[in-house]
């Protein structure tokens, strides 16, 4: 079998990997950078650039630069963390003709899955020009509570991009594998994931090389993003304060602003100190001569900047501790994951929740994909098979008469899964149609929930109400 790609489409940064010469190794992007950003934008019509390119110039063109997609992926529009996206977008997100939410590109309005396809497509040409030979299949990763309708759409998203996802993984179980941590004894395990946009804790227990999710908390509005806005305003009011001038009204000197931040926390992660330097950023309006930063920041100055942010880490990682019915003397390991996990007030904070240190020896940017790219080699023989025992994030069922919901699959069943429902009948007299509503949820009213489909069975026989009986079986494959 042909390489099978491990990919991680992330919310701020993707990543990809690949099974070669007996490991896992990670493909450098175009801009020989280990992760591309998962952004494009349209500086003209029909007109795309993608991954890093799109970063740099997304401050001066903040409506056609389209990021943070993944949040918003398979999702309908009314959604309430779609709502909240909409809310913070430079971008307009807006309802497709079946609801869901899209964006406006220069091209007219498009799904995210179209977006995300020229990340992945680009992602696949790196691999590509590393292989040597065509690239057509992938592993994918997903955040753990991806819906049925999140997954179709990453996966449409790769298809669109060339690319055949073999299977879907869960991203917490991708991070146990780049550690390996299906070798040896059996585990339960906390993997901790602060990237970009979006924070994710998920508890795992691995029992030979069969790993269950028990638990996934987090928060998709915090991330390093979060961070580096801190720096921005630390630099940004005292400079309004001094010269009057507004450096966050002024786009270009906001991109460089933003830039500039993100490496400071970046350097701070390793130094404890780091002078921000931005020469010629604005012009004195009274005097008219060039304006520079000039600011010196320290890792203390940090930690005190963003103490709430790293306070916010604290109750999802209570939560799904509870939800797995554990304590953190339960924890066999403590995994990090996410680029934002290299800052030093970070790891403190994880290590005072957990009460142990965690294992940060795998790249974190990376683990995710390298994870998958294990999967990959597992899928294609070239090592011992794993498998994933996947409970449902959300019950699937359909909508009875009169619109309650009747869950046919619960919440937390595992897949692979199959199972027959009770008989169900008709209500009207000589009723020859009826129509099978699937939903995901877990509110009792059907129409709360995600609508996933409608099945019309017709053809029936007239008889009278409640008299023509039929099943109704759900099969939900590993995927
Ligand atoms: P995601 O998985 O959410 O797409 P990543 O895991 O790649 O994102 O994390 C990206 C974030 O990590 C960015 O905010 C970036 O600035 C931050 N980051 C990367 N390296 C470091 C570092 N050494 N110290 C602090 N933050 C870092
Ligand atoms: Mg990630």
């Amino acid at each position: 079998m042909a390489h099978v790609l491990g990919i991680d489409l992330g919310t701020t940064n993707s990543c990809v990997a690949v099974w070669r010469d007996g490991r896992a190794q990670v493909i450098d992007s175009a801009e020989k950078e280990r992760t591309t950003p998962t952004a494009a934008g349209q500086p003209t019509p029909g007109q795309w650039i993608v991954g890093a390119p799109a970063r740099w110039q997304a401050q001066t063109n903040p409506e056609f630069t389209f990021s943070g997609l993944k949040r918003i992926l398979g999702r309908s529009l009314e959604d309430p963390l779609v709502l909240q996206a909409q809310s913070m977008s430079p971008f307009s997100i807006e309802a497709s003709p079946d609801g869901f939410a899209w964006v406006r590109t220069r091209d007219g309005l498009q799904s995210p899955q179209t977006v995300l396809a020229h990340v992945l497509r680009k992602m696949r040409s790196s691999a590509e020009a590393y292989l040597g030979e065509p690239a057509t299949a992938c592993v994918m990763t997903i955040p753990a509570y991806f819906g049925i309708a999140q997954k179709a759409a990453a996966k449409e998203a790769a298809l669109l991009a060339g690319l055949q996802v073999v299977r879907l993984l869960p991203e917490p179980s991708a991070a146990a594998l780049a550690y390996g941590l299906e070798r040896g004894a059996d585990k339960t395990i906390a993997v901790f994931d602060l990237g970009g946009g979006t924070f994710d804790v998920s508890i795992l227990k691995i029992r030979g090389r069969a790993f269950t999710v028990l638990a996934t908390e987090g928060d998709q509005f915090l991330g390093g993003d979060d961070w580096d806005s801190r720096i921005i305003d630390a630099v940004a009011d005292p400079f309004r304060a001094s010269y009057g001038v507004d450096l966050k009204a002024d786009r270009v000197a906001l991109q460089r602003l933003r830039d500039e931040a993100e490496k400071a926390k970046i350097r701070l992660s390793s130094l404890e100190a780091y002078d921000i330097a931005l020469p010629w950023i604005a012009l004195d309006p009274r005097t008219g001569q060039k304006l520079d930063v000039f600011h010196a920041m320290t890792r203390e100055a940090l930690d005190e900047l963003t103490r709430d942010l790293v306070a916010r880490l604290t109750p999802p990682c209570d939560a799904a501790l509870a939800k797995a019915k554990l304590t953190p003397r339960d924890l066999d390991e403590v995994v990090l994951v996410g680029g934002m996990t290299a800052m030093p007030a970070v790891r403190d904070a994880v290590r005072l929740l957990f009460g142990r240190t965690p294992r940060q020896d795998v790249s974190p940017e990376c683990a995710v994909a390298i994870g998958a790219a294990i999967r990959g080699a597992a899928l294609t023989g070239e090592i011992r098979s794993i498998t994933m025992n996947e409970p449902l994030p959300h019950s699937v069922g359909l909508e009875l008469e009169g619109g309650a919901f009747h869950p046919i699959l619960k919440r937390g069943a595992v897949t692979p899964v199959r199972k027959r429902a009770d008989v169900f009948t008709t209500s009207q007299p000589d009723q020859q149609a009826v129509a099978i509503r699937l939903y995901e949820g877990d509110l009792t009213v059907a129409g709360d929930n995600r609508a996933l489909g409608v099945l019309i069975l017709d053809g029936i026989t007239p008889r009278p109400a409640g008299e023509a009986r039929f099943d109704v079986t759900l099969d939900v494959d590993a995927d």
